[in-house]
């Protein structure tokens, strides 16, 4: 049988011990089937390893650990604990950094530039929440003297989280970290494709000083181990990231089950805007972190491009030439910008809508094919001539596909901006402050960027309008989804 920690030699040449089990009442633990699945690397496409994968029972013996734990005294015990927990997990994530930033670019097939990238966002948001443990408070209320009014902010209890496989550690810390800020505790359901880094951070929570059963970590796929996380009966708030048709399937799964409490971060197709008076270098940098960072596999990509016509002509030569000098290739490869897509199925995807986007008559300006044939790499693709009812302006590819269109007025882009299911983000690329603010108050979405893209904060909130989702995620809005308002009224002896 596979051992419940295996040794992997990373490319740098390092060799880390990789636990395989679920981690669960803060020990790795064998699953009650023994069934192992494959984690496949994408760069090569060859098994880095088998991990042990949840069932429905599995999950019951976690929700269990993890409902004990909550009504241990972590979730009454002065907030200071909690603080010290976060500040110490942030100092094992930076101290770890090269580990969890080569499981993820093994694991995800992403770059070592954007796994170190995203390590040090974990490390940040998780230090950010030790800020905000001892921070959370209730009011007092002024109704006259009859009566005493206050507030008190209460953790929700057992949450379960179900996160993608595009950043799996940093999806685990915008979960992980507001629960143990507010003293919550969880069952979180890592991707089937890349359950590595999770596992390892489970490692950490450990050292760090969590108890035992408020944090559990499995391996499992969505309509066994996630199906069961969302409609099980003693979870009181599910937190879902993933694609919106699945965020459906969670809220349907929730509403049937107990009416737990849902957050969803789901899908996109973000509006990248560029009006004439835009720097046109900058603009280009951000245009193209917009839509290649992570290999495209970002839920608010920027995969809408809205160029005024002045600058049109300039923006796609320079954006073409921009996209033709990106390194693509191994992860491992310090150069490289785009490392592999995430699992054969998403390479497939990506494909299907290149072949349909030349088909619905759109003009490829550079790629629109695979890389090579080893490994899930694409080609850095953008696509002119569209139209706005084309499936590639509306669908939600998740990969390095970009659509170009040119228009006149500012009316004219927002209404082009705001002709989507979604709400995720927007950029807007001016020199004028003015136009900017304008068009942020009047476009559809959580998040605008001005002159910036894909560009995040631990203390900036982040979530979707429309389909996009439900509720925000890092900033001080994270913590109200982990927390409930209870009222006390006292009436007073006259
Ligand atoms: P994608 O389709 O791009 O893989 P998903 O939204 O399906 O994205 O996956 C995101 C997460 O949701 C993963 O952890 C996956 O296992 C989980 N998931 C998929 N289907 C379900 C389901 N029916 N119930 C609960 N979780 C699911």
């Amino acid at each position: 049988a596979l051992p419940l920690s295996v040794p992997i030699t990373l490319p740098n040449g390092i060799i880390y011990e990789q636990p395989t089990g679920l981690f669960i009442n803060n020990e790795f633990v064998y699953p009650k089937q023994h069934k192992t699945f494959a984690v496949l690397s994408p760069s090569t496409e060859e098994e880095i390893t088998q991990v042990y994968e949840a069932f429905k029972e599995d999950v019951d013996t976690a929700v269990d650990a993890a409902n004990a734990a909550f009504h241990s005294k972590w979730s009454t015990s002065d907030p200071s604990t909690r603080t010290r927990v976060l500040y110490k997990l942030a100092d094992l994530v930076e101290e770890n950094a090269e580990t969890l930033a080569y499981i993820e670019a093994l694991d995800n097939g992403k770059s070592l530039q954007c796994s170190r990238g995203d390590v040090a966002l974990t490390a940040a948001y998780f230090r950010s929440c030790a800020g905000w443990a001892d921070k959370i408070k209730g009011s007092v209320i002024e109704t006259g003297d009859t009566h005493f009014n206050y507030t008190r902010r209460e953790p929700i209890g057992v949450c379960g989280q179900i996160i993608p496989w595009n950043f799996p550690l940093l999806m685990a810390s915008w979960k992980l970290g507001p629960v143990l800020a507010t003293g919550c505790t969880t069952v979180l359901k890592t991707a089937e494709s890349t359950p590595l880094s999770a596992l390892f951070l489970a490692t950490l929570i450990k050292k760090a000083g969590v108890p035992a059963g408020v944090v559990n970590v499995i391996s499992g796929f969505g309509p066994t181990a996630g199906a069961a996380v969302a409609s099980h009966p003693k979870i009181k708030k599910v937190a879902f990231t993933g694609s919106t048709n699945i965020g459906r399937v969670i809220m349907k799964a929730a509403a049937d089950s107990n009416l737990k409490k849902v957050t969803l971060e789901l899908g996109g197709k973000s509006p990248n805007i560029v009006f004439n008076d835009a720097d046109v270098k900058s603009t280009i940098q951000h245009l193209v972190t917009g839509i290649f960072y992570n290999t495209g596999e970002v839920c608010c990509a920027g995969s809408r491009i809205y160029v005024q016509s002045g600058i049109y002509n300039d923006i796609v030569a320079e954006f073409k030439r921009a996209a033709e000098t990106l390194k693509i290739g191994n992860p491992f490869d310090e150069e490289t910008f785009m490392g592999a897509q995430a699992s054969q199925q998403q390479l497939d995807k990506i494909l299907r809508y290149i072949d349909l986007g030349k088909k619905e008559g759109a003009t490829v300006i550079t790629g629109g094919e695979r890389l090579g044939s080893k490994g899930y790499f694409v080609k850095p693709t953008i696509f002119g001539d569209v139209r706005e009812d084309h499936q590639i302006v509306r669908d939600e590819i998740f990969g390095p596909v970009v659509t170009i269109t040119k228009f006149e007025t500012i009316e004219e882009v927002i209404a082009l901006a705001n002709n989507s299911d979604y709400g995720l983000a927007a950029g807007v690329h001016t020199d004028d402050l003015n136009k900017a603010i304008t068009v942020a108050n009047k476009i559809n979405s959580g998040t605008i960027w001005v002159n910036t893209y894909n560009d995040f904060h631990p203390m900036v909130p982040f979530g979707g309008y429309s389909q996009s989702g439900i509720g925000r995620e890092m900033g001080e809005e994270a913590l109200d989804n982990y927390t409930q308002v209870k009222a006390v009224r006292i009436g007073l002896k006259q």
